[in-house]
């Protein structure tokens, strides 16, 4: 029998194997902690478990490692790993070191089949979905190669914040980040609070709700349009669940959500959606009444486009973003650029590959529809943005 990968069990999985096994809730708890608190990966190791269930754990399971196909490290300490998971495909995380915090970023699906034109993960086609066993595994991974590259005390966390941002639409394949979360969040896992970790989608409503049923953690919505007319062509899942209902399920979203504002990420596109007036239609969006019949609490997260390959598409210039911001801080919503960060390694972004077997033909039907340009052109002028972050 296929040995089971412990790395896919949240705790009540663990606790389900180890009853099989004939052994208490407790004994999970403590096998729970050598995987995730103490990156064990030998039943041998675990000393304070009995012989006789590290013997069972040995027969009917394994802690894998990830198959490392790559590791890049960029000038300013970000870090990319590209890993194989077979079937020819193979999948990226990246390690965003800053002065308070380390933020990992992982992969959901290999490919992905949302298909949004500026993102190099959607070019590519979707292949498969991660299981929880390859999400956590990203985790588990990072997290224990950091500490010992860093040479961090025991107990020390490389990894302070997750964000679903890497390959694929984790909303689109729930079932197994689920249990990813659970690991994540668990105070005998990687004790994570739902403050950091951040769910990133581009909008797939009934799990919107659903993730708020179940696992309220924030929330991070890929708007990129004020319009459903642009966005049905950016975002080609607009087409089903449009804007009206999508700001509706994030204004139900926020009933349970950690944080008390939903984040708007925009990636920023040079003559597509940055207009000024674009700005403005986007400000009309959020002020009109949710279901509740309050404006939606709201902050704005702007991403400067990564450019990949044969994407036809640019980055805003500065001067473009500069008016962009004015009108949506002047509006009063708070609004942040996103600082590029591994841009050197390709690690930014939209800019994650890795190498998917395109098993629905993305790229084919990406062909097809020209994009709509929307000819407003900004003022001139030389200032910077006002305002960076990371969400
Ligand atoms: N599928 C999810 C999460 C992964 S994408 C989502 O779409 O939200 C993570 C973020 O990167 C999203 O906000 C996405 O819109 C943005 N992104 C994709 N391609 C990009 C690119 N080329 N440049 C900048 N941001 C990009
Ligand atoms: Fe998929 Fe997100 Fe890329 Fe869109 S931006 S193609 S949803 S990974």
């Amino acid at each position: 029998m296929k040995p089971v990968n412990l790395l896919g069990l949240d705790r009540q999985g663990l606790i389900a194997h180890c009853e099989r096994l004939g052994e208490k809730p407790f004994r999970a708890t403590q096998l729970f902690r050598w995987i995730h608190q103490r990156g064990a990966t030998d039943f041998v190791a675990m000393t304070d478990l009995a012989a006789s269930l590290r013997g069972h754990l040995e027969q009917t399971a394994e802690i894998p490692g990830m198959t490392v196909l790559g590791e890049q490290t960029a000038r300013d300490g970000t870090v990319k790993w590209l890993f194989d998971v077979g079937q020819g495909d193979a999948i990226e995380t990246v390690f965003i070191p800053e002065a308070d915090r380390g933020t990992l970023c992982i992969s959901s699906q290999a490919g992905c089949a949302v298909g949004c034109r500026f993102c190099s993960t959607g070019h590519q086609g979707f292949s498969r979905n991660l299981s929880t066993g390859e999400i956590v595994g990203q985790l588990h991974h990072a997290e224990f190669a950091l500490r010992r590259r860093l040479g961090l005390e025991p107990g020390a966390r490389a990894v302070t914040n997750v964000v679903m941002m890497g390959m694929g639409e984790p909303l689109q394949n729930y079932a197994a980040l689920l249990p990813a979360l659970r690991v994540m969040l668990d105070d005998h896992g990687y004790g994570l609070s739902r403050r950091r970790v951040t769910v990133s989608t581009s909008g797939v409503i009934p799990m919107i709700d659903r993730l708020s049923a179940d696992c309220p953690v924030a929330l991070a919505v890929s708007l990129h349009a004020p319009t459903d007319a642009l966005r049905d062509d950016l975002v080609p899942l607009n087409r089903k669940y449009p804007l009206a209902e999508l700001l509706a399920a994030c204004q139900r979203y926020l009933a349970r959500a950690p944080r008390d504002f939903i984040t708007f990420e925009y990636c920023m596109l040079d003559s597509v959606n940055d207009a000024p007036l674009q700005a403005r239609q986007l400000v009309d969006l959020m002020r009109s009444p949710g279901s509740d019949g309050r404006p939606l609490p709201c902050k704005f997260n702007l991403i400067p486009f990564n450019p990949f390959p044969d994407s036809g598409l640019t980055r805003s210039g500065p001067d473009r973003v500069k008016a962009f911001v004015e009108v949506l801080q002047g509006a009063g919503f708070i609004t942040t650029i996103r600082r590029t960060r591994g841009d050197d390694i390709t690690a930014a972004c939209g800019q994650l590959a890795g190498e998917v077997q395109d098993r629905t033909h993305v790229e084919r039907r990406l062909s097809r529809t020209p994009i709509r340009i929307v000819r407003h052109r900004a003022a001139a002028g030389n200032s910077r943005p006002s305002k960076e972050g990371v969400a």
